[in-house]
């Protein structure tokens, strides 16, 4: 979601629940908010809330201790899920297909292979 805002260009909204920014571009579209059928926004956070807890709230990669705090949502250090294989190679938003990672290292990584990705912040330690 908070990619599709971004390509719009009009709103910059980039909170990452999704279901906030449904909600909010709902409202800024003058339509209802119907929440999205596919996956519940609240079972994506809880499977993204879990990971968290599980990697103690660091990131996976860089190890710095993520936030999750609506009021500063472009934090370098906000909780991201990110996705071992990429969304763009099908992976799926599954917590067996999921990492808790700070919004740097995702947005870094990008859609770099997940081995390739662990190597290059090895090497970068
Ligand atoms: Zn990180």
């Amino acid at each position: 979601m908070a990619k599709v805002l971004r390509a719009k260009g009009s709103t910059e909204i980039l909170d990452h629940s999704p279901e906030f920014s449904d909600r909010v571009m709902a409202r800024l579209d003058g339509r209802p908010y119907e929440p999205k059928k596919s996956m519940a926004a609240a079972e994506r956070r809880a499977i993204k809330l879990s990971l968290a807890e599980e990697q103690n709230w660091l990131c996976f990669y860089c190890g710095c201790v993520m936030v999750n705090d609506p009021a500063q949502p472009d934090a370098p250090n906000a909780l991201t899920f990110d996705h071992i294989v990429p969304k763009s190679e099908g992976g799926k938003f599954a917590k067996s297909n999921g990492v808790a990672a700070c919004d740097k290292c995702n947005r870094d990584r990008g859609n770099m292979p997940f081995d390739l990705y662990c190597e290059c912040v090895e090497a970068r330690d």
